[in-house]
């Protein structure tokens, strides 16, 4: 019988792009499918040059931007391709967060291929699918996993563990071979509310000795960008409504729901009103019931959160509901001091008709740009300058940091250590001598140190 392995077919020197295959004899499993944020993926596909909807698989391989691997994708989105269609050979597919780095190649895959998620990854797939015209999972097979409850597929054994994420409903999981345990973090951190789950998953991990760690380095090696707690994020953005008296505006991630909680906490405390898009209405209304009462706020229910009505030709069916009570610039622009204001950046348009006094707050809470050629970075700042507005950075990030990652692996003390999803996977080796540098596509066995 042939020794289990693991094989990495993205997520190699990138950051995203995790795809993950555990085979043990006649059982294969994947974990994660979704492009990678990286310059190979960017040297051909860039902004509104997508691969053709009529031919995804044959516009990818071209460029090697996915695994060339048969009885994985569907027959559809292998037209014209030069692989040819198998029935399914991969088992199962895990999904570990909702992030489309991880997902957002899903309706590339045969829809005979069963898809685990948890049951709130599911509900944010569904919710994406619906408010986001461009996002497509397709037709799966789905089976919804509970917190650490075993899922058995052959031979194999999966426990999915929730993780702190800058995404709600993302897991870690031990996967049982018959060669000993490998843990697969997925994405993680353990600075946001959800600490205490990653301290569990970890030391899940650490309990059973594992043969295999799989990592996420998103900030391994040199990161001289400023980082904040969640709770730092709050501080900081309590002390800049305090000291604003005219509207404030924010910039976050359309899923961090952590970060959209510290906004509206923020806004509560400087007796403001939170106003967010549609599509933020939309995501917390359908995603609350998921979460113990009253800890996700929704309009209509929580207090001080409404709806901002953009300048718009047409409206999609979701939306009319939360724009019957929604405010205009116009309310905005004349008593700007009451309103803290979460715009998108494809929205900026709206400050045309906001027009905030000059030095009003735009607090920009996301990560800072990886390089400092970052055009969408620049056109930001060309509009802040246009309108006068004073650009605060608050951001806790949704991965550990480099320092941690290495006390972790240090504490869970595997036989072999594989870091992915970033870009310095060598920062790593200073953990110690078991640290492997995964090359993509190559089978490594699991429970040899190989
Ligand atoms: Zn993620």
């Amino acid at each position: 019988m042939s020794e289990p392995t693991v094989t990495f077919l993205g997520g190699v020197r990138e950051i995203g792009g995790n795809k993950v295959l555990i085979e043990d004899g006649p059982d294969r499993i994947l974990f994660d499918f979704g492009p990678a944020f990286s310059e190979r993926m960017e040297q051909f596909y860039v902004d509104f040059l997508q691969p053709r909807r009529a031919s995804p698989v044959q516009d990818l391989l071209e460029f090697d931007l996915l695994p060339r691997i048969e009885g994985l994708y569907s027959r559809e989105a292998l037209t014209d391709s030069d692989l040819p269609y198998r029935a399914p050979e991969v088992h199962g597919l895990f999904v570990s967060h909702a992030h489309a780095d991880h997902a957002g190649y899903l309706r590339l895959v045969d829809p005979e291929i069963p898809v685990y998620v948890g049951a709130g990854t599911r509900r944010l797939l569904e919710t994406i699918e619906a408010s986001s015209p461009s996002m497509k999972y397709g037709e799966h097979r789905w089976e919804v996993f509970a917190d650490r409850a075993p899922v058995r597929v052959g031979r194999l054994e999966v426990v999915p563990f929730p993780v702190d994420h800058s995404i709600p409903f993302a897991y870690g999981f031990l996967v049982r071979t018959s060669a000993g345990t490998l843990a697969y973090t997925g994405d993680f951190r353990q600075h946001g509310p959800r600490a205490p789950d990653t301290h569990a998953f970890l030391a899940a991990a650490a309990a059973e000795s594992p043969a295999a760690f799989v990592t996420e380095g998103t900030r391994a090696g040199p990161d001289p960008r400023r980082d904040f707690s969640e709770e730092g994020v709050r501080t900081g953005v309590d002390r800049i409504l305090e000291e604003s008296g005219t509207l404030a505006l924010a910039c976050t991630y359309p899923r961090d729901v952590d970060r959209l909680r510290t906004l509206y906490e923020s806004a509560q405390a400087a007796d403001r009103e939170m106003v967010v898009s549609p599509r933020t209405a939309y995501l917390l209304e359908k995603i609350a019931p998921m979460f113990p009462r009253d800890a996700v706020p929704t309009v209509g229910h929580a207090p001080g959160l409404s709806v901002y009505a953009r300048k718009k030709r047409r409206v999609a069916t979701w939306e009319v509901p939360y724009l019957e009570s929604a405010l205009e610039a116009e309310t905005l622009r004349a008593r700007g001091e009451r309103y803290l204001l979460a715009l998108d950046f494809y929205h900026f348009p709206e400050l045309i008709d906001l027009r905030p006094p000059r030095g009003s707050p735009f607090i920009h809470s996301m990560s800072e740009p990886f390089s400092e050629d970052d055009v969408s970075d620049q056109v930001l700042h060309n509009w802040l300058d246009h309108f006068g507005l004073a650009f605060h950075q608050m951001h806790a990030s949704g991965h550990a940091s480099g320092p941690e990652l290495l006390e972790i692996v240090r504490r869970t003390a595997p036989t072999c250590v594989y870091p992915i999803h970033t870009q310095h996977p060598e920062a790593f080796e200073r953990a110690g001598p078991k640290v492997r540098l995964p090359e993509l596509g190559r089978p490594y066995p699991i429970g040899r140190d190989a």
